[in-house]
């Protein structure tokens, strides 16, 4: 874990490096570019298995390389330089900062990404939740895993405590195929059929009042009109997420429905930084839209420091989790 400047967290920590959704103004991939040791002699690679536990070379141009280390021998921030690469080294981090931090997850990746295993990232929300005097924030560009990650976050202590997986599947595989199949089945499946239907109905009573740890944030980023519309985090109320509106790209139309101001925390605004040709400057007016929506909505604002000229007068900066 490292202190950082990015002024809406004090700590950044990376369990999972590496991303493929190649946005072009992604200042991550520049740094993994530049402090990347893949292939070079002494690097994490060329250590071999007595660090490494896994390593694929894979022909799925969205999966080509996938790593994971238990250990890490030079200390190396990227040793797959910018390829998905899981340090579980450094899952024990937070638990070792006693003082509350707000953290960061995954500055320089995409964790919720699907190239990335649903192990890794219930590796890291185990990491989390052994170490609940921090905040979490995580930010993706993938926000429908959210939902599938959380309702199975729901599920699974239930499915854990009676190690029952197996009824739950038969249960998502029913159709009204099946139930005219049941109608035909012996009196003995029929009463196993029935079974697994009440286990399913108790096991989703249970998840209904289960919420995600309210000191985990689940941000969405998003910089364009089209990115705007696709954002359904496919979350309902159960857990407690943010906009990233960075780097705002364009003018964006910004309405939030009932169930967004529900969950939706907060919302973070800035422009891109560094000196990329092409790079698009911000108008006012942009950011008074999105200001206004959240006005409207009750939802809580941080302006970035890097819209200071363009905003003009004090930046609006409000951040939930220092309440
Ligand atoms: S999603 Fe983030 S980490 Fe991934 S390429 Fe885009 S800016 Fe970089």
């Amino acid at each position: 874990m490292k202190k950082t400047n990015i002024e809406w967290c004090d700590t950044t920590w990376n369990p999972i490096t590496g991303c493929l959704h190649d946005c072009p103004y992604c200042y991550a991939h520049g740094i993994a570019r530049r402090f990347g040791t893949f292939g070079e002699e002494k690097s994490a690679y060329e250590f071999g298995d007595d660090f490494i536990e896994e390593f694929h070379v894979n022909n799925d141009i969205n999966k080509p390389i996938m790593a994971v280390l238990h250990e890490n021998p030079e200390k190396e921030p990227y040793p797959f330089d910018f390829f998905p690469t899981f340090h579980r080294y450094r899952l024990n981090e937070p638990a070792k900062i006693k003082k509350s931090r707000t953290v960061f997850v995954g500055s320089m990746a995409d964790i919720f990404g699907e190239w990335i295993p649903d192990e890794w990232v219930q590796e890291v929300f185990k990491a989390c939740e052994a170490a609940p005097q921090h905040t979490y924030l995580f930010l993706t560009k993938n926000p429908t895993r959210y939902g599938r990650i959380v309702l199975h976050e729901a599920i699974n202590p239930y499915v854990k405590q009676t190690n029952s997986l197996e009824h739950i599947k038969i249960h998502d595989m029913m159709n009204i195929d099946d139930i005219r199949a049941v109608k035909n089945m012996t009196h003995q499946e029929n009463r196993i059929r029935l079974q697994n239907e009440g286990y399913k109905m108790s096991v989703m009573k249970s998840a209904q009042n289960w919420m995600f740890p309210n000191n985990m944030y689940l941000g969405v980023t998003i910089t364009t009109n089209k990115q705007a519309e696709k954002r359904n985090y496919g979350l309902s109320s159960r857990a407690q997420g943010f906009l990233s509106i960075e780097p705002i790209e364009e003018k964006i139309n910004l309405e939030f429905d009932e169930k967004e101001r529900g969950f939706i925390k907060l919302v973070i605004v800035g422009a891109e930084t560094g000196r990329r040709k092409g790079k698009i400057i911000p108008k006012r007016e942009w950011i008074a839209d999105i200001v206004n929506a959240c006005r409207t909505a009750g939802i809580p604002v941080f302006l970035k420091n890097n819209l200071a000229e363009i905003w003009g007068e004090p930046l609006i900066q409000e951040l939930p989790w220092e309440v």
